[in-house]
Order: structure tokens, then C-alpha cells, then sequence
């Protein structure tokens, strides 16, 4: 069998929630869906670049069922995630962007066998994105968010880019949100955002030696009010932000 030629494989560009994918959605040229593992994988043309979008649902399992079908069964040569997130770091607002450096996963703890936080028989706690691809994402984001893009609404956004924490829970208490923020940073993991999917995928990617890059919108601060208008901010502004910042980046690819 003869190799896929780079320029056929596709890049898979994974959100968490529907409206997120919806300004994607928009720009997607010649679509095509596929129903696989129960989800649907809208393979077509962004910006010139075969991609393949997908919902990678809620949560770290199914996060990395959709990770894992994206390699097995479409073959994409590199992921990228985009979604929203709470703030839990100093300065992290809403309608700020992180970039991810590295992910780790919050809700992990196999002491007093392994390292609080360590994922067992990996040797790690954190996992790296692409170094490339993130440099590409950051400059992605920077890029839509100095041209105006959906930051009307929050003129002093700024893009961050650091560890972003996963786990099982919708965190949405001032006091939990601090709780976890002083846990991880004492433990040498300073914590910019929260969210659900992507140490998972982090960790998919690491198993398959697949680039991985990830941008989160911040929805929230994680506390008392996180899910105060979420879906209207998803729909309105990450969305719109999702939109922008993929197709800079396909353009660099
Ligand atoms: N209200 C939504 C569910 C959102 S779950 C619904 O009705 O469908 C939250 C999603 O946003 C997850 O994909 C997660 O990755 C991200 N997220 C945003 N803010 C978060 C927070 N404070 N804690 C955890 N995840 C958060």
C-alpha cells in the first residue's frame, strides 16, 4: 500500500459542545458526514485544508473515544481543540483566551501508590501540546483577537497561554474554583483554566505521537455565576472566536 500523500490527510478540529462547532460548521466547503462510534465526523474542506470536524462530547472518556476514532478511522496527521473554558488563574477573564502549554488532569489521584495527580504507569502528570502547532495557535488567536473578532464585548481580552487543568466536574463554585487553583499550583502546576475534554485528548495524542494544539475560550470564572448565560455566550462568542482563530491557523498550516 502506498503512503497517503501529507497534503490528503486530514487535520481534525475537535469541539466540546455543538454550538461551538457551529461557526466552524460555516465554513466548511464540500461536507460530508460520517457516522462512526455513535458521533458524526463532518469531513470537508476549511480554508483550502482537508479537515475533519468533530464533537468530541463531554468529559474525559468521551473526549478520547472521539480522539482515538479521529486517528484509527480518518487518519488525521494532527489535532487541534477548540472550546471554552472557566478562568481559575490570576487575571484569566471571561472572554480572555488560553492557549494551552500543557495539560493536566485535576480530578487524578492514585496516592498514595503514585504522585498526587501523576497519570499511573505513564511517569507524568503533565502533557505537552505541540510546541509548532501551539506557536501557530497562539499567533491564530492573538491575530483575531487584535483584527476585533467577537471582542467588542470584552475590549481588553488578552490571550494567555499556560496549563490548562481537566476533569469529570463542571466547576462552578468561588470556593472550589480556589480550592483546586492552590492545590495544583502548590503542587508546582500553576493552572491558568478549567475544563472537561482535553488531557484526555492530550493523552490520545501522546499514545499515537499525533501533534496536538488546544484554545479555550474563557466562558466563566469557574465560580458562583459559571453558568450564568453559558449558552449564550458559547453561541455568541466563542463560537465566533472558534470561527476566526481555525481559519488563521489553516492558513498557516
Ligand atoms: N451547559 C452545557 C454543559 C456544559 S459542560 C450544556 O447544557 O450542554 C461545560 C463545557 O464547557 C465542557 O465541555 C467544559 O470543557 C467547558 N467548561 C466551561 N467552563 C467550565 C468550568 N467552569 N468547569 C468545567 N468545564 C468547563
Amino acid at each position: 500500500m502506498s503512503p497517503t500523500p501529507a497534503s490528503t490527510t486530514p487535520t481534525a478540529i475537535l469541539s466540546a459542545l455543538l454550538q461551538e462547532q457551529q461557526g466552524l460548521m460555516e465554513l466548511l466547503h464540500h461536507p460530508r458526514k460520517v457516522t462512526h462510534a455513535g458521533r458524526d465526523f463532518w469531513l470537508g474542506d476549511l480554508h483550502g485544508r482537508p479537515v475533519v470536524l468533530a464533537l468530541s462530547k463531554i468529559g474525559k472518556v468521551a473526549a478520547a473515544t472521539t480522539a482515538t476514532a479521529l486517528i484509527e478511522r480518518f487518519g488525521v496527521r494532527r489535532m487541534v481543540f477548540t472550546g471554552v473554558a472557566g478562568g481559575v488563574g490570576a487575571g484569566v477573564n471571561v472572554g480572555d483566551i488560553v492557549v494551552a502549554s500543557d495539560f493536566v488532569q485535576h480530578d487524578l489521584d492514585a496516592s498514595p501508590l503514585f504522585p498526587r495527580y501523576e497519570v499511573p504507569l505513564y511517569g507524568r502528570t503533565r502533557f505537552d501540546t505541540d510546541p509548532a502547532l501551539t506557536a501557530l495557535l497562539f499567533n491564530a488567536a492573538s491575530e483575531a483577537l487584535a483584527h476585533g473578532q467577537a471582542s467588542q464585548a470584552f475590549p481588553n481580552a488578552r490571550v494567555h497561554q499556560g496549563l490548562i487543568a481537566s476533569g469529570d466536574r463542571f466547576v462552578s463554585g468561588a470556593g472550589e474554583s480556589r480550592a483546586l487553583h492552590d492545590a495544583l499550583t502548590g503542587a508546582g502546576h500553576p493552572v491558568l483554566a478549567v475544563e472537561m475534554e482535553g488531557a484526555a485528548v492530550a493523552q490520545v495524542c501522546l499514545d499515537y505521537g499525533v501533534p496536538f494544539a488546544a484554545v479555550r475560550t474563557i466562558s466563566d470564572r469557574a465560580d458562583d455565576s459559571a453558568h450564568v448565560d453559558f449558552p449564550k455566550f458559547v453561541e455568541e462568542v466563542a463560537s465566533r472566536y472558534a470561527h476566526a482563530i481555525i481559519e488563521r491557523l489553516l492558513g498557516r498550516l
